[in-house]
């Protein structure tokens, strides 16, 4: 029998985690078992526990489990700390390993894949929820110039500021506060393009040759990149990378070894018009 994985979530049935990990195993010369199991709701542990009995080796974890992996861990590593959640599990015996990939997965895609470096750059992040708080020890490790958090709960944003003030140049605030601030790379990562709603973020904000990046993927042009566009904005990005990196790290942490993504990219990648 194949080594068995996972993805787990509640709606599942939309994921793409399975063609992904077939297409990095197939790549790599491994096979590997790798379903979508829809968890039922509340009964996170029974489910984990039963793939775990039957051989499972990691899992991918999506909405609304990231909570209840990060509860059912017995290690988490400080990224997934920091986020409170987790997004990819490793089972050994009886340790289960967590982690959140999200934030690293960002990073790599817009450093690597779009080569845009966070170094020395002010960069806005729009949102404090989950994917936000994944991103943030990652998008510090890249020394910008600047890091500013802003949220519609406010309190929000100034509290995760503060959780990570000691590790680089980072504020939190509301939008009121963007005012007269401009951008190099501005990150929605607040889910309001999932209801067809846009933050409310002032064109100001965004400076020359700036680079807008919604994290929700697949969705074409959303409210926030036709915000962007509107503005002038000519470099649009949405999160279709940050997937296929955060798919690829969790690939690694389990086989060895690191895909390649761009294939997967291509074939996911729906265009932003
Ligand atoms: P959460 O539910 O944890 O957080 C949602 C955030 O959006 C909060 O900060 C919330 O503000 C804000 N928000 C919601 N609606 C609005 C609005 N109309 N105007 C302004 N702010 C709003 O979600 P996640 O952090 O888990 O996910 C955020 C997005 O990132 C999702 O759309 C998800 O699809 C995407 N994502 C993409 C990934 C990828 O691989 N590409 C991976 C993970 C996430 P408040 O606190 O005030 O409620």
């Amino acid at each position: 029998m194949h080594d068995r994985y996972a993805v787990i979530g509640n709606p599942i049935g939309h994921s793409k985690s399975p063609q992904i990990q077939g297409l990095f195993a197939k790549a790599a010369g491994l096979e590997i078992d790798y379903t979508a199991i829809e968890g039922p709701l509340g009964a996170f542990v029974a489910t984990v526990d039963a793939f775990r009995a039957n051989g499972g080796r990691g899992m991918n974890v999506t909405a609304p489990f990231k909570l209840d992996a990060f509860a059912y861990a017995t290690e988490r590593s400080e990224r997934a700390q920091l986020a409170g959640a987790v997004n990819a599990l490793k089972f050994e015996g009886e340790r289960v390993f967590a982690e959140n990939f999200d934030g690293v997965g960002l990073v790599r895609d817009v450093v690597h894949n779009l080569a845009r470096p966070l170094a020395g750059k002010r960069v806005l992040l729009l949102g404090a929820g989950g994917a936000a708080r994944g991103a943030l020890l990652p998008f510090l490790q890249q020394q910008p110039a600047s890091l500013f958090i802003a949220n519609r709960s406010i309190d929000k944003a100034v509290k995760l500021a503060a959780e990570v003030k000691g590790q680089g140049p980072v504020t939190g605030g509301g939008y009121a506060a963007l005012a007269d601030q401009a951008f190099d790379i501005v990150f929605n990562a607040t889910s309001a393009s999932l209801r067809g709603e846009v933050p409310p973020v002032p064109y100001t904000a965004f400076a020359p040759g700036a680079l807008a990046y919604e994290l929700v993927y697949g969705k074409g042009l959303t409210p926030f990149l036709r915000l962007a566009r509107n503005t002038g904005v000519q470099h649009l990005a949405d999160g279709v990378g940050m997937f296929a990196e955060q798919a690829a790290e969790a690939f690694a942490w389990w086989k060895g070894v690191r895909p390649d993504t761009r294939d997967v990219i291509r074939q996911l990648t729906v265009p932003l018009v």
